[in-house]
């Protein structure tokens, strides 16, 4: 049994007292069977480590530099956010590819990057909606862990996890059926086993667009789906909790 995840993406949202609150209310509840992942922007990165330390629930950070130190005005590496007690790094979110010009290959360097720091990537995959009409889904997502592949190695996913937001379904309110994102979760455990069997049956996939409490459990409920990468429910603790105890209930079922 796979433990399931359920990361909040808190974007460019809050101040230092309104995450450290979030953080707060979020860790008040232990949730039993789920890994709980926080991800604030870099900035609120300390001030959320000293609420969630010892908490169980871990620091994730949005983004980090292919690079480890240098002349890279602007970034972070993942050295760096280790220090301030982060566990996991999201990459390549769809938001970063479309407005920051992260290319496939820039998304496999900081992949990369993160590994050797010895930290966890959450590296993140989906098509937009052209894509999907086009019926280019598998392709694209394929493409997009196929850069990891080729840099980092057959192993590129054997300590990281895996997010599959379909671009249409983020921040939209449109989630993907159940049946649509199972399918092209399994794809993509099969494109994992292509590489590592091992590392495919280990290996979480969450699903990340439009998670809300209401429609969680019947996501959660597929075998391939391993939890979510939450956005907008993510920024109100009862939602983020909901969807997080929906997870472990389904975890427990499966
Ligand atoms: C996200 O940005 O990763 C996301 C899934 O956002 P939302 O839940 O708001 O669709």
């Amino acid at each position: 049994m796979r433990l399931p995840i359920v990361a909040g993406n808190w974007k460019l949202n809050g101040s230092r007292e309104s995450v450290s609150s979030l953080a707060r209310e979020i860790t008040a509840t232990p949730v039993a069977d789920v890994e709980v992942i926080v991800c604030p922007v870099a900035l609120h990165l300390s001030d959320v480590a000293a609420v969630v330390e010892n908490t169980g629930v871990k620091l994730g950070a949005q983004n980090a530099s292919a690079a480890e130190s240098g002349a890279y005005t602007g970034e972070v590496s993942s050295t760096m956010l280790a220090e301030y007690g982060c566990t996991h790094v999201i990459i390549g979110h769809s938001e970063r590819r479309s407005l920051f010009g992260d290319t496939e290959a820039a998304c496999a360097q900081r992949h990369q990057a993160v590994l050797a720091a010895g930290l966890t990537p959450i590296f993140c995959v989906g098509e937009s909606l052209e894509e999907r009409e086009a019926g280019t889904t598998v392709d694209v997502v394929g493409r997009q862990l196929q850069a990891a592949f080729d840099l980092v190695g057959s192993d590129a996913f054997s300590n990281a996890v895996i997010a599959y937001e379909p671009v249409w379904a983020i921040g939209t309110g449109k989630t993907a059926t159940p049946e649509q994102a199972q399918e092209i979760h399994e794809a993509i455990r099969g494109m994992v086993a292509a590489n590592d069997a091992e590392a495919a049956q280990a290996v979480r996939i969450l699903y990340g667009g439009s998670v809300n409490a209401g429609n969680a459990d019947e996501l959660f409920a597929k075998p391939d789906i391993d939890g979510g990468l939450i956005g907008g429910a993510a920024l109100k603790s009862a939602d983020f909790l909901a969807i997080c105890q929906a997870a472990a209930r389904q975890c427990k079922t499966a």
